[in-house]
């Protein structure tokens, strides 16, 4: 397979889940209809119009603003889009530089899209919803049963470690400190690394997720020069990250 074609075709077909995923991250914590209801102008409510929900090329083409009444369309559709072809591209570069199937790639591609709308709304909300952890985890151990047998029951103890060692640590620093130091989704976020990369590859997801956190925090440092214990990161994004990274390029040290 021709990799530049791969990538294309991989980006293009991101774009659409890219314009997918902002719409869900918009609507999810507002409550809103995320499958039925007609894309709407947040300034004068009128629907789109077809044209207008082609991925990135009609913000482009509008120039960032809502054709009737003139109201800044955020530039957060066209960064999520961007974001989704980048995720689309480098499953299909991956799979290829690595000899994986046509299956293998879309997995990948699936999961990638998947993480980065779960980062997206725990991001920006600190809120990792069942509606979507639960299908990460299903996913995973579908992906799981199509490789084998002992593939499959690795990945369903990686679920259930997720699951209980992370609901295990924020129980314990209830127990301690007295107040909630992971978000009640983190041990369902867990439990989809788990499914994902199965229980070898869990401590990588966590060394990868606490690399990320520490580097924000350290970039918080010499930006803001000051970081409270109280302040609140969304663990579920470095998770996120930690759990691609992993599923990319393998448990840490084997
Ligand atoms: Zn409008």
């Amino acid at each position: 397979m021709n990799p530049v074609i791969a990538g294309a075709v991989m980006g293009g077909l991101g774009l659409v889940f890219g314009s997918f995923i902002a719409a869900v991250s918009v609507r999810l914590p507002r409550d809103e209809d995320i499958v039925m209801a007609r894309s709407r102008c947040r300034g004068c409510d009128q629907p789109l119009r077809p044209w207008e929900l082609v991925p990135l090329f009609s913000w482009l083409a509008l120039r960032g603003r809502c054709a009737r009444c003139d109201t800044r369309i955020s530039r957060r559709y066209p960064l999520i889009e961007l974001a989704a072809a980048g995720i689309g591209a480098w499953a299909a570069l991956w799979g290829i530089g690595g000899g994986a199937s046509l299956f293998m790639i879309a997995a990948t591609a699936v999961l990638g899209w998947q993480l980065l709308l779960i980062a997206i709304v725990d991001g920006e909300n600190f809120w990792l919803p069942d509606i979507l952890t639960l299908p990460l985890i299903a996913t995973g151990l579908v992906v799981a049963m199509g490789a084998s047998w002992d593939v499959a029951v690795s990945h369903l103890i990686g679920a259930a470690a997720g699951f209980g060692g992370l609901w295990l640590v924020g129980w314990l620093y209830q127990a301690v400190r007295k107040r909630q130091g992971l978000g009640g989704g983190d041990p369902f976020l867990f439990a989809g690394a788990g499914a994902w990369v199965g229980w070898v590859g869990l401590p990588s997801v966590l060394l990868w997720a606490c690399a990320v956190g520490l580097s924000l925090v350290f970039a918080m440092l010499v930006v803001r020069r000051s970081i409270s214990a109280t302040d609140r990161l969304p663990f579920g994004v470095f998770l996120a990250v930690g759990i691609w990274l992993t599923w990319l390029y393998g448990p840490l040290g084997l």
